[in-house]
């Protein structure tokens, strides 16, 4: 059994329980949907951006140290490896984690909770907490800016030098914000629609 079934839904926004005709919750305003709209759809395509953007933040520079020369601009692979020349390897294991290793997690998993909805099976349980993995480690994907802004602070603080953000910056920074918003447009009840035997079928249209 699930909302519609007795003429109820859910506001996402206060968790407030409305009848099933309300367009808006009548305590917070805010509009109310037996599922999102087109969630898979626009989870779809936000993650396949996400996925296309992933590429040009890996090639192009994220930035560039300059000392007393011109220095040279630096990817993600080659700013990890110069961390590890030069002898910070928990800073460059932080950056690789935050900036490679993360991002590809999140992607695969929201592809996968996709495919789930798509071919419903057994281990709708897992998908769940795969899903508040998702959300959980979205809030840590601002760690790479944030170690971008420490060592900007450090270079300039030593009068190392001069950092500047690269074209690859703008990329990854689109790549965090558009998997953030795939995941919050993935409805995750459709997970349990998929499986629930007997419920009258919802759909995100
Ligand atoms: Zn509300």
């Amino acid at each position: 059994m699930n909302g519609s079934d007795v003429g109820l839904k859910l506001c996402l926004s206060c968790h407030k329980v409305c009848a099933e005709q309300t367009e808006r919750c009548p305590r917070c305003g805010a509009r109310v949907y037996q599922r999102r709209q087109n969630s898979i759809a626009r989870c779809w395509a936000l993650t396949l951006t996400a996925a296309m953007l992933y590429i040009p933040a890996n090639l192009l520079p994220m930035m560039t140290v300059s000392k007393f020369e011109e220095g040279q601009p630096q990817t993600i692979f080659s700013g990890v490896a110069e961390l590890v020349n030069q002898g910070m390897i928990p800073i460059a294991l932080l950056v690789f984690t935050a900036s490679v290793v993360v991002p590809i997690l999140k992607l695969l998993g929201m592809v996968w909770l996709l495919i789930c909805v798509r071919f419903p099976g057994a281990a709708m349980h897992r998908q769940q907490m795969l899903y508040r993995m998702i959300v959980w480690i979205g809030r840590w994907s601002m760690l790479d800016i944030f170690i971008i802004s420490l060592l900007v602070g450090l270079v300039q603080f030593g009068q190392l030098g001069t950092v500047t953000a690269g074209t690859g910056a703008y990329a990854f920074a689109s790549v965090v914000v558009t998997t953030m918003l795939a995941a919050m447009q993935f409805d995750p009840r459709l997970l349990w629609d998929a499986v629930e035997p007997g419920a009258e079928k919802v759909t995100d249209s």
